[in-house]
């Protein structure tokens, strides 16, 4: 049963043995995996990894450009530009990892919203759904969306916010990533959540290197978690997991259109 991973960062030296990690993907019987780019620094390195990591086969890494908000001192206006020259020329699947991070200091929230909207702006150019990180922000995010008229769709990853914020985002044409948090027995707010879901409504992601899983706590975080993952997902809706697979498959597959 073939799963993707939506959203790993295995660019990152974490994985460095990346043709091993490979095999062992395939092995495992994962069927894609989507890598987002972080700050304009590492945009070629992104590019690059989805180049090479698949060895020729050209629809299992889906390569998204974008400037996150976890690095905001890092961003300069001209990475706008550099960003909208890099999708003309790379053809992304998506923008991302943008949003809003609405934990970080609240000096901070201006600039955050201000390069959030200018990286819609680019999505909307270039028809291209949004890979969204967002914490304490759900709010002020989907009523930017909305003000903005976007359109394209994409995945809230690393969703763990309230089943009306969930029904919000749908409504918007995204679907939300669920990942290593809901693994854990504390996060009886997310399993009720998670149970609640229709089944158009999720995809899978572990967000690697980083957000281990319970099962795997203060380890290093890989896609090879993702069928653990899918377990949880599984006994808590109470379906098989044959269906959680198809699903989040399906659902990656009818927001994330493969490039190039
Ligand atoms: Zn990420």
């Amino acid at each position: 049963m073939a799963w993707i991973d939506s959203h790993c960062h295995l660019d990152f030296s974490e994985f460095s043995e990346q043709s091993e990690l490979y095999e062992h993907l395939l092995a495992a019987d994962c069927d894609g995996v989507l890598v987002p780019a972080t700050q304009a620094q590492y945009f070629e390195r992104v590019v690059n990894f989805s180049q090479h990591f698949a060895k020729g086969r050209s629809d299992f890494v889906h390569m998204a450009l974008g400037l996150h908000p976890y690095f905001l001192s890092q961003h300069q206006s001209h990475d706008l530009q550099l960003l909208d020259g890099q999708i003309t020329r790379h053809q992304p699947c998506a923008v991302g990892e943008i949003g809003l991070d609405f934990m970080l200091d609240i000096d901070s929230h201006e600039a955050q919203v201000f390069y959030f909207e200018q990286q819609v702006l680019l999505a909307i150019k270039h028809k291209l759904p949004l890979i969204v990180h967002c914490r304490k922000a759900h709010d002020q995010l989907a009523s930017l969306l909305r003000r903005l008229k976007f359109s394209f769709g994409g995945i809230i990853h690393g969703f763990s916010g309230s089943l009306v914020q969930a029904h919000k985002y749908l409504e918007l044409g995204f679907v939300l990533g669920l990942g290593g948090a809901l693994t854990y027995d504390r996060a009886q707010a997310m399993h009720k959540m998670v149970k609640a879901l229709p089944h158009t409504a999720y995809v899978l992601e572990t967000d690697s290197p980083d957000m281990a899983p319970a099962f795997a706590h203060g380890e290093v975080n890989s896609p090879l978690n993702v069928p653990q993952i899918a377990h949880h997902i599984a006994r808590l809706r109470q379906e098989p997991l044959a269906h959680i697979y198809a699903h989040s498959t399906d659902n990656f597959r009818r927001v994330i259109i493969p490039k190039g």
